[in-house]
């Protein structure tokens, strides 16, 4: 999931790319990540591409019920439906097939499409605030669905209302930021998940593909010892996740190259670059990760991964991350 907006340098798990970090500092950021990429060496014949928010970690569910959607319902006045409004968001943000995605793409999606039709909503007659000039820059702003982004759209509002609702927006999502940084702390890696990455380590090269801000992804990794398995860590500064995914694989034959995540986001990423897929699926992580660690580990280094097996894991996937909220079917 995308955490928080801010963020600044790469990060190397290894000693000697520290030495090309001085070199490349003093360019901008953007530039500065996706070099870092086009540098990585790699060390082993596999490589591994793991999400880190609701994939290494379990933060998806605390960053969203404490933070996100408490601050939703208070900038957006939903009160009266504070209920739906709570369903809405765990299933864009959780459990259904945008879970993971960038927090605009699902503010809009809640506030467009699922909240207005929500049972509960209808019955009260609650009207759900349509902020029309953000959706619109939402639909219009894929690449740059960002608080700079935003920024830059208060400065060329067209009038005042689009104004107001930019303006709105901004001191949500920072409201949002604040609350992660208070809230999201001393959250361990899921069981298995760090007995995975100790097996990794010396056969295959662990690169951290997540669209989470680079300063928050280092915190975390740092903060719970595991930040020596990884070989890069690659936040939302380095590109988009098939980019990142596209720039490391390229080193290593498709069938060595494994994609770990818990989201759609994570599944397109490894089609996209026609490399491995395993879910972590949400709802039953600790069993994905026990599975991985028992079973698909073994299966990958020793090429018999792709297949029956592969299409079984991606299929619980699928089952846990519908496209229409349950709701609908009531
Ligand atoms: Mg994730």
């Amino acid at each position: 999931m995308e955490g928080e907006v801010g963020g600044s340098n790469g990060v190397w798990g290894g000693g000697e790319s520290l030495l090309i970090l001085g070199a490349v500092r003093a360019r901008d950021s953007s530039s500065l990540g996706k070099e870092v990429v086009e540098h990585f060496v790699p060390r082993h014949g596999f490589l591994v591409c793991v999400d880190s928010d609701g994939c290494v970690f379990d933060t998806m569910g605390i960053k969203q019920r404490e933070c996100f959607i408490p601050w939703t319902i208070a900038h957006f006045g939903l009160q009266p439906v504070a209920q739906a409004a709570r369903e809405c968001k765990e299933f864009a943000d959780l459990f259904s097939n945008t879970r993971g995605a960038n927090r605009h793409v699902t503010l809009k999606r809640v506030l467009a499409e699922l909240l207005p039709t929500h049972p509960s909503v209808k019955s009260r007659a609650f009207q759900v605030p349509q902020l029309r000039y953000y959706f619109a820059w939402v639909e219009a702003s894929v690449g740059d669905l960002s608080h700079e982004g935003l920024k830059k759209a208060i400065a060329q509002a067209p009038n005042e209302q689009a104004r107001r609702e930019f303006e709105q927006v901004l001191a949500w999502s920072e409201r949002v930021n604040w609350a992660v940084r208070e809230i999201v702390k001393g959250v361990p890696p899921f069981p298995y998940a760090r007995h995975s990455l100790e097996r990794l380590a010396g056969v295959a090269d662990v690169v951290v593909v997540s669209q989470t801000p680079m300063e928050a992804l280092q915190r975390e990794w740092d903060e719970q010892g595991i930040r020596t398995y990884a070989a890069l860590i690659c936040g939302q500064e380095m590109g988009t996740k098939s980019q990142v995914v596209a720039l490391t694989a390229r080193h290593y034959s498709p069938e060595r190259v494994l994609v770990i995540g818990d989201a759609w986001g994570d599944l397109e990423a490894a089609k996209e670059n026609h490399v491995l897929f395993y879910p972590i699926v949400p709802g039953r992580e600790e069993q994905s990760w026990k599975e991985l660690y028992e079973q698909g580990l073994s299966r990958f280094l020793s090429g018999t991964y792709a297949g029956a097996y592969e299409a079984e894991q991606i299929a619980l996937l699928q089952r846990a991350l519908p496209d229409r909220p349950p709701w609908e079917a009531r």
